[in-house]
């Protein structure tokens, strides 16, 4: 579709207003999706001169992509905004500010990514993180994912489906503890497990930051991963995930991994904290970008835990991508009304778990920084699965997906 017959698919209904976080804190149509695309189609137009708060009125989308799913004529909202914010962007109308920039091009090198975080992760073992966003965990310093799944598929040698695992940057670079409880969960269900090394970064943060590279990163995932021979990509992260299946579109299936599992029917746990609640938020990226219909109940019923959906899974967190770092106060006030239910939820303890590493970080963020009162957890849902370290392989499920 050309720009112009994107920017006019839009009839003005106004379906889209009432799921919009940043209409719901503003109440102003300029902040709306309607409203944004008349903004940008009013310049391209030329009836509007390039403006500021235009500018402005972008920056302040999150991206959750909750428009997508309410329009009834189906606007590719967030293929728009991701136009937009690149064109703004190469235009010199924006200027990511420079520690972005910085990310997203340590981001796009994994290798050096991986070896500049080491402090992060040393850090992050001793809990000595004082950063409001950062949550509970131990992850690997030297022993990479790709090693590490290497190690236990000779040990476990499953046999069921073939499938890659997107180990993403910021996921391997600084929460790699949630890529080795993925390959575990896997593994443990015979399921086989390889990760392609020379994979990328999806590209997803470029795109939020309406940077160059998107494109090229996007190509060389879809090149590595069309030579692995599998039957699937799997995904731990909503975000990573619907990033590469734009990349692999037509080529290869893109899952998330709590999906792929609920498809090949997995093994029940135990259940180890009579005590405890989950509650669970679905990521948007995951029920807005994917479609997904969210996380399968059979899989939430197999970590043994009791749970619930969080009131409002389905709305967004804030966090989208870069959004917390870029419009804190934004951010903070979308979370504060989401969060509020976790002071007075049932259940001691209690986790807050979802699916997607960004939004993990901005939930953490609600109790450091006040807005929950009460201790909790937060914790990705594979990790309510996980084996741990001793586990036998189940050959139970595994039909080819
Ligand atoms: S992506 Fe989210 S914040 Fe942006 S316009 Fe759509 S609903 Fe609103
Ligand atoms: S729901 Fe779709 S068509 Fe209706 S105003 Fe929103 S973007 Fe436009």
């Amino acid at each position: 579709m050309s720009e112009r017959d994107l920017l006019t698919s839009c009839v003005h209904c106004g379906f889209c207003l009432e799921v919009c976080p940043t209409y719901q804190l503003s109440g102003d149509e300029n902040n709306s999706p309607r409203g944004r695309l008349r903004l940008w189609r009013e310049e391209s137009e030329g009836r509007l001169a390039a403006d500021p708060w235009t500018v402005e009125y972008t920056k302040d989308c999150v991206g959750c992509l909750a428009c997508e799913p309410a329009c009834p004529a189906n606007v590719p909202y967030g293929e728009i905004l991701e136009q937009t914010r690149h064109q703004q962007v190469s235009t010199g109308r924006v200027r990511p500010a420079a520690a972005l920039r910085l990310a997203a091009w340590l981001a796009a090198r994994p290798g050096l990514f991986g070896l500049a975080m080491i402090p992060m992760r040393l850090l992050r073992r001793w809990n000595a993180i004082p950063h409001r966003q950062m949550f509970a965990g131990r992850p690997s310093i030297t022993l990479t994912t790709a090693q590490y799944a290497q190690r236990l598929m000779a040990e476990h040698q499953p046999t069921g489906p073939r499938v890659a695992l997107l180990t993403g940057c910021l996921m391997e670079a600084v929460f790699r503890e949630i890529n080795f409880a993925t390959v575990r969960v896997l593994i443990e269900n015979n399921v086989q497990v390889v990760i392609p090394g020379d994979q990328g970064c999806c590209g997803a943060m470029q795109e939020h930051l309406g940077l160059d590279g998107v494109d090229a990163l996007r190509e060389q995932n879809r090149s590595v991963f069309r030579a692995a021979s599998v039957d699937a990509v799997v995904a731990n992260s909503s975000g990573c995930g619907l990033a590469t299946g734009k990349a692999l579109s037509g080529d290869l299936p893109v899952k998330d991994v709590l999906s792929f599992l609920g498809e090949i029917g997995l093994t029940g746990r135990a259940q180890r904290e009579r005590r405890a609640r989950v509650y669970v938020d679905l990521p948007c990226h995951l029920v807005h970008g994917q479609r997904s219909p969210g996380i399968p109940a059979a899989v939430l019923d197999a970590t043994g835990y009791a749970w619930s959906l969080a009131p409002q899974a389905k709305d967004c967190c804030g966090s989208g991508g870069v959004y917390h770092l870029q419009r804190p106060e934004n951010s903070r006030e979308i979370l504060e009304k989401k969060s509020a239910f976790l002071n007075t939820a049932a259940g001691d303890p209690v986790i807050l778990a979802t699916s997607n590493h960004v939004c993990m970080m901005q939930w953490a963020s609600a109790g450091r920084s006040g807005l929950v009162t009460r201790p909790y957890d937060v914790k990705h849902v594979i990790q309510l699965l996980d084996p741990g370290e001793q586990f036998r392989v189940s050959r139970g499920p595994g039909r080819a997906t």
